[in-house]
């Protein structure tokens, strides 16, 4: 595996690469979910990128940035595992020259669900992933469904700005108890991590949404939302500040 750190050597390297481009863009801390991407794109692609960016524009909450887990000697471990070819970690200043005064703003799903709730996230997230999209020059970018509004923003996103990578959204991966793997895992203590079981057993139960809310909250879990939106249910939790996300469709009740 290559590591390359600046968007100007990987220029470079990129006019050496005339195969199909596997694309898998993280923020590290590596898990299976982040496995998952990667074992898809090296079956469907001959070379595979890796990006590690802890992207600051698209935090709207200064300690769950400051606080973001990082775990890079495990995650190059892992890549190289998992054959990855290149893995490509820039710098904020390399990223945004501009000092993020160019943004990108969508101004219709981005305001519901997540973005509600985190005010400036998907302008942060949409910026970076055009970024990369543009630095990278993909065949194919894998995205997980864990994130799925963030997936759903990604793919209109591409259509609008005639970018020629196929998006691939990629199942959930979630432990034995149904809890979708996630970075922000790692920062729940134990007794945490056990409450935080609950969370998608009450999401899968046929009950209202209210209902749901509810039980979330009488289990000691903070609730932004629960909320049904085109055949699935969303939902963001927190426990103690740390928060959790899920989707699940409606179908699978
Ligand atoms: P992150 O490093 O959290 O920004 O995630 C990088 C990519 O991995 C995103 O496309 C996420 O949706 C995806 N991802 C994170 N967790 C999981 C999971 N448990 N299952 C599948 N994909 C995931």
């Amino acid at each position: 595996m290559k590591l390359i750190n600046t968007v100007e050597d990987f220029q470079k390297v990129r006019k050496t690469l005339d195969k199909s481009i596997g694309f898998v863009p993280t923020m590290g801390n590596l898990h299976e979910g982040h496995s998952s991407l990667l074992l898809k794109s090296k079956t469907a692609n001959d070379i595979t990128i890796l990006s590690i960016f802890i992207n600051p524009t698209q935090f709207n909450n200064e300690d769950d940035f400051k606080h973001y887990p990082k775990t890079l000697a495990e995650d190059c471990k892992l890549a190289e595992s998992l054959k990855v070819d290149y893995l490509f970690m820039p710098s904020p200043s390399d990223i945004y020259p501009d000092k993020y005064t160019f943004k990108v703003s969508e101004l219709n799903t981005s305001s519901i669900l997540e973005g509600k709730h985190r005010p400036g996230h998907f302008e942060g997230m949409l910026t970076i992933v055009l970024k990369l999209l543009l630095i990278i020059r993909p065949t194919r970018a894998y995205f997980g469904e864990k994130d799925f509004q963030q997936l759903i923003l990604v793919r209109k996103m591409v259509e609008a700005f005639f970018i020629k990578t196929e998006i691939i959204g990629c199942p959930t991966i979630r432990n034995k108890n149904g809890l979708p793997l996630s970075s922000r895992n790692s920062r729940l203590s134990a007794e945490q991590f056990e409450r935080a079981q609950m969370f998608p057993k009450l999401l899968h139960t046929s009950e209202s949404t209210e209902m749901i809310v509810n039980q979330l909250i009488s289990a000691g879990f903070e609730v932004d939302y629960i909320e049904d939106y085109q055949n699935r249910r969303f939902a963001a939790v927190s426990l103690d500040g740390i928060r959790l996300i899920d989707n699940i469709s409606l179908e699978a009740i």
